[in-house]
């Protein structure tokens, strides 16, 4: 099979153009979802960053709560053994008091510069937790416009792609059987293009197949003249066409 001569030939052209084009349709479909998933998960990811940053807070929160429990227990335990050193008579339990008041004491003023530290690291996680709060916010309204923009893209795109596939199994139906099942077989093994358009080179009018590039035989040319002809490129195996002996000169582009 070097050439294809058949009253079809516009038809089998059309329907490589529906195919083409149908191909679009589900790629840009089959996008939406991972767009989608994609703003998702940048949502998700700051949200627990988000929480994270909550987290650091309050955990700083209770560390600075219980440092000042250990104080108050200090300042307790001096008080106490303060108490204590007024009803003792023994120089040794005296001296050993003092010891234990000088070592809350300690234990206080460490705390107190623990706390210190800790309330510092409150005002930083308490600032960042503010920030990224904020973020979220902003962020968030945005991305949820944008979803919803893309699930209204996909819902249209999915309709589109309903009445394209009804078009394009119509068209098919339309034309006898064998040759869409030649055009088929071709079109599985090459990427899903079994017709492609002859380029015609304005300078010198030599042609070359749109499919592989390939410039073309003086006879395969001739050939391709002729009206309601489509020629296999002996390069690639497609099916080749010259728009305007199919279509015609002045003829309008065929609608797809
Ligand atoms: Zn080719």
């Amino acid at each position: 099979m070097e050439t294809i001569h058949t009253i079809e030939a516009k038809a089998l052209v059309d329907l490589q153009k529906k195919d083409t084009a149908l191909a679009a349709l589900t790629a840009r479909a089959a996008e939406v979802p991972v767009k989608i998933a994609a703003l998702r998960k940048t949502l998700e990811e700051k949200k627990l960053a988000m929480n994270s940053a909550r987290q650091a807070l309050v955990a700083l929160q209770a560390k600075k709560k219980s440092i000042e429990l250990n104080i108050a227990e200090a300042e307790e335990g001096v008080r106490k053994h303060q108490r204590e050193l007024n009803q003792v008579k023994d120089n040794n339990v005296f001296k050993a008091l003092l010891t234990e008041i000088e070592h809350d004491k300690k234990v206080k003023d460490d705390l107190e510069t623990e706390e210190l530290g800790v309330l510092e690291e409150i005002d930083q996680a308490a600032a960042q937790d503010k920030i990224i709060q904020g973020e979220v916010k902003l962020i968030e309204g945005t991305l949820n416009t944008e979803i919803s923009a893309l699930e209204a893209e996909g819902h249209k795109l999915a309709h589109e792609l309903e009445l394209a596939n009804a078009e394009r199994a119509a068209a098919a139906a339309a034309i006898t059987p064998d040759l869409v099942d030649k055009y088929e077989a071709i079109r599985a093994g090459k990427g899903g293009v079994a017709i492609a358009p002859a380029h015609e080179d304005p300078s010198n009018g030599k042609l070359s197949c749109g499919g592989c590039h390939m410039s073309m035989t003086p006879q395969k040319m001739l050939d391709l003249k002729k009206h309601d002809t489509l020629t296999v490129c002996s390069d690639c195996r497609r099916l080749m066409y010259l728009e305007k002996t199919i279509y015609g000169d002045k003829d309008a582009q065929p609608k797809i």
